[in-house]
């Protein structure tokens, strides 16, 4: 294969942007970079984990040829996984809660997922979407239950991908590592490899109002106030995946400043993405605003817009949460 042909859309997973965000990073005098893993070829960064949970689980004998691949996810999992089944020929049972966005629900279907919707339970609740999905699992002959959430296959995915090519494309000049977590894989397996390269890198948890992991990281206690309208990301608890892992600071971003940040980032940025961006953009620029200028801090951009077009990018649909949609300005940075 020639050096610009990728093995089928398995090869094609992976090795994404860093892109530069020219308005933030002009603001806050730092070097603000997104890894654009809304171009992965399922659209979100969990396509890594799919694949990193699915290579293990092939290799260890515990998915067979035709055999299924059970999950709960909040989408971007499912999609991910939906598409390698189709490409190496498995089936995709997916159990979603059904107050994720009809965009990711339609397209689960779409892509030929089984999909069971489920309303949306606590995870100490037996009928949460998590756990009905490892029962579902255990009850269907030939099936694996991904279970991203405490596989650690999920972390290693971004220990052995994202971490390395973040570290490379930034020549080993990076300050500061910042990311919301969902499962903790994404967080987890750049920090773990990020920090080996370099102890003094800092890194940031970042976390929604509704989630509980920004009073344990701060205080050490699981407890949570609010809510949020982004999908994917907080946690009611601390996963196998988030285990062990360094976390130098944290920091807490409500949903009316992920908005202004996604907005932004289109009008500025011609860049349109995901709620869970607008959490990790924004806590990257205080971050920035934390270290000073002249550093180098680097973000995940998620997912992209298209996935939230009803809601995010939807006036009425936003006021009925409370929440005003941003008006345009003029542009701040455009043009560097
Ligand atoms: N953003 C979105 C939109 C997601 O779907 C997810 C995954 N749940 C995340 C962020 C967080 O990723 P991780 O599971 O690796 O913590």
């Amino acid at each position: 294969m020639g050096p610009g042909i990728t093995d089928g859309f398995v090869g094609a997973v992976g090795n994404t942007p860093l892109i530069r965000l020219n308005a933030l990073s002009a603001l806050t005098g730092c070097t603000i970079l997104g890894k654009a893993e809304f171009m992965n070829p399922g659209g979100s960064v969990k396509d890594r984990a799919a694949l990193g949970i699915l290579l293990e689980a092939e290799q260890s004998g515990a998915l067979q040829p035709g055999g299924t691949v059970v999950e709960g996810t909040a989408g971007n999992t499912g999609i991910g996984l939906t598409h390698l089944c189709n490409a190496r020929g498995y089936k995709a049972l997916i159990v979603i809660p059904e107050t994720q966005s009809a965009e990711k629900i339609g397209l689960l279907r779409s892509l030929g997922a089984e999909v069971r919707t489920v309303p949306a339970v606590p995870y100490r609740d037996p009928n949460n979407y998590v756990k009905l999905s490892g029962r579902i699992a255990a009850e269907t002959p030939g099936a694996i239950w991904a279970n991203q959430f405490d596989n650690l296959a999920n972390r290693r995915a971004h220990f052995n991908t994202t971490g390395p090519e973040i570290w490379q494309q930034t020549g080993g000049q990076v300050d500061a590592w910042v990311a919301a977590t969902g499962t903790g894989g994404t967080y987890a397996g750049v920090a773990l490899y990020l920090k080996q390269q370099n102890p003094r890198l800092r890194c940031v948890l970042a976390d929604p109002h509704g989630s509980a992991l920004y009073s344990w990281a701060t205080s050490g206690e699981l407890s949570s106030e609010g809510s949020s309208i982004t999908e994917g990301i907080g946690n009611s608890r601390v996963t196998a995946n988030l285990e062990d892992v360094p976390i130098d600071d944290a920091v807490r971003i409500d949903d009316q400043q992920a908005l202004e940040t996604i907005y932004q980032l289109l009008w500025q940025e011609g860049l349109f993405l995901g709620g869970s961006v607008g959490i990790n953009v924004a806590a990257a620029v205080e971050t920035a605003r934390r270290l000073g200028p002249g550093h180098t801090i680097v973000t995940v951009l998620c997912d992209s817009g298209d996935r939230y077009r009803s809601r995010l990018y939807d006036a009425a649909w936003l006021a009925s949460k409370g929440l005003q949609q941003p008006q345009p300005r003029q542009p701040v940075g455009a043009g560097l």
